[in-house]
C-alpha cells in the first residue's frame, strides 16, 4: 500500500518509520521550514513533569515502546540518536531533598527517582541531585536529517506544501493534483489546517517557548540538568538553556524578556558566568488538555492524523504512531 504523510516532524517521521516497518511504500510531503516545532525540540524523554513532581499518562508504556522504536531506527540508519545520561533534578536545598525521597517511596514514582548523590559540578548551587530513571535525551535535529535521508533513498520524500487534497473514486487521494495515495497521515502539527477540515476543530492551546545557546570557561556539565530550567550539553561545548512557556504572543522573534527570564533562573541554581551565543522559538502544539489526538476518519477510512504531542513528542510519538497505523485498513 502507497502511503503519504504530510509532515517530516517528530509525528510524521515516526509514522513514517512504522509504516515502512509495516511494509508499506512511503511518500512523505513536507515543506521543510525549519522552524517547525521539531526542529527546535530540545528532545527530552522525560515520563516526569519535573515542576508539578507527577507522571505523564502511561508513563510506562511510553517508555517501553520509546526504547524499542528509537533502538529500531539506530540499527536501520547506523548511528545513535542520545546524548549521554539521564536527566538529572537538581534538588536546591534540605526540604526539597527531603521532599524526592518521600515521593520515592510512592509506588508509582519509585521506579523512576534515583537516589540522592553529590552534584556533578562545583559551580551548581543546591543540596544535591538525582536522576530521573529512563529520561533520556533525543539529539531531534539528527533524528530528523537521518530519517529524512533514508526514506528518500528508499521511498520518497517531497519538500512541498500540501495544497490540495482530493478523494478518488477507488477510495485513494491525490495530493496536489500530481501524488496518488492508498492512504494518507496528516502530521502537520500546529496549525492542523488540514487536519481541522478533514475532522473539525481541535483544542489548540499552543504555548511559546524560548530558549538560549550559552557557553563558558570552565568545568563541563556532563548531561542533562533541570531545575526551574533546562540546562542541556551539547557536546561542542555549548549549552541549551530553556525554555519559557507563553500563551499570549505566538508570533514574533526571540524577545529580551525571555533572554532576562532564563539567564535570572539559571543565575538563581548555576553561579557560573555564561556567553549567550544564540537565542531560539518555537511553538509547542498542546492541546486545551494536554492530551494528543489521534484518529481515522469515519468515512474516509484510509484518511488519519497525530496531532497535539505537546511538549512531548520525542517520548509518546513512537507508541501513538504504532497505536495510528495499527488501526489502518488494508483491505476494502
Ligand atoms: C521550545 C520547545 C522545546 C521543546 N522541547 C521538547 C523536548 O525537550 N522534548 C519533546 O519531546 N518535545 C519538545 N518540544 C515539543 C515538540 O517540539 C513537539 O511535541 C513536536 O515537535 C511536534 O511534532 P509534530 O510532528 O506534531 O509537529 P511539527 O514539528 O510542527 O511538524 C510538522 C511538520 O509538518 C510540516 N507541514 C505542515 N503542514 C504542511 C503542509 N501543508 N505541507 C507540507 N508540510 C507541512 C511542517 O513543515 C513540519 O515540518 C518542544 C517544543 C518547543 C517549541
Amino acid at each position: 500500500m502507497r502511503i503519504g504523510i504530510i509532515g517530516q516532524g517528530l509525528a510524521g517521521t515516526a509514522l513514517a518509520w512504522q509504516s515502512h516497518w509495516a511494509g508499506h511504500d512511503v511518500a512523505i510531503f513536507d515543506r521543510g521550514l525549519k522552524e517547525s516545532a521539531s526542529w527546535v525540540a530540545a528532545g527530552l524523554i522525560n515520563p516526569l513533569v519535573l515542576r508539578r513532581k507527577r507522571l505523564i499518562k502511561d508513563a510506562s508504556e511510553h517508555l517501553a515502546h520509546m526504547q524499542s522504536f528509537y533502538r529500531r531506527v539506530e540499527g536501520e540508519i547506523g548511528t545513535t540518536l542520545f546524548y549521554p545520561g539521564p536527566i538529572h533534578e537538581i534538588l536546591s536545598d534540605a526540604q526539597a531533598e527531603e521532599d524526592w525521597k518521600d515521593l520515592r517511596l510512592q509506588r508509582e514514582f519509585e521506579s523512576f527517582l534515583g537516589q540522592p548523590q553529590s552534584l556533578c559540578h562545583p559551580r551548581i548551587l543546591g543540596k544535591s541531585q538525582a536522576s530521573v530513571v529512563g529520561s533520556k535525551r533525543l539529539r531531534v535535529p539528527h533524528y530528523l536529517m537521518e530519517s529524512r535521508g533514508f526514506f528518500k533513498r528508499h521511498h520518497s520524500l517531497e519538500e512541498v506544501e500540501v495544497q490540495s487534497i482530493e478523494r478518488i473514486e477507488d477510495g485513494g487521494l491525490i495530493l496536489n493534483s500530481t501524488w496518488k495515495l492508498d492512504a494518507l497521515l496528516i502530521a502537520e502539527g500546529y496549525p492542523g489546517k488540514w487536519t481541522e477540515k478533514f475532522f473539525g476543530a481541535l483544542p489548540f492551546s499552543p504555548s511559546r517557548g524560548e530558549g538560549l545557546r550559552v557557553t563558558w570557561e570552565g568545568e563541563e556539565i556532563p548531561y542533562a540538568l533541570h531545575e526551574n530550567i533546562f540546562l542541556l550539553p551539547d557536546g561542542d561545548g555549548s549549552y541549551q538553556a530553556g525554555s519559557t512557556y507563553s500563551w499570549d504572543a505566538l508570533s514574533g522573534p526571540p524577545s529580551e524578556s525571555a533572554k532576562e527570564e532564563l539567564l535570572e533562573k539559571l543565575r538563581s541554581w548555576f553561579d557560573q558566568p555564561v556567553e549567550v551565543l544564540d537565542q531560539w522559538h518555537g511553538i509547542r502544539p498542546n492541546m486545551s488538555d494536554r492530551q494528543p489526538r489521534w484518529a481515522w476518519h469515519p468515512s474516509l477510512e484510509r484518511l488519519g492524523f497525530l496531532n497535539g504531542l505537546g511538549s512531548r513528542g520525542a517520548l509518546t510519538s513512537p507508541w501513538l504512531s504504532e497505536k495510528l497505523l495499527a488501526g489502518l485498513k488494508t483491505s476494502s
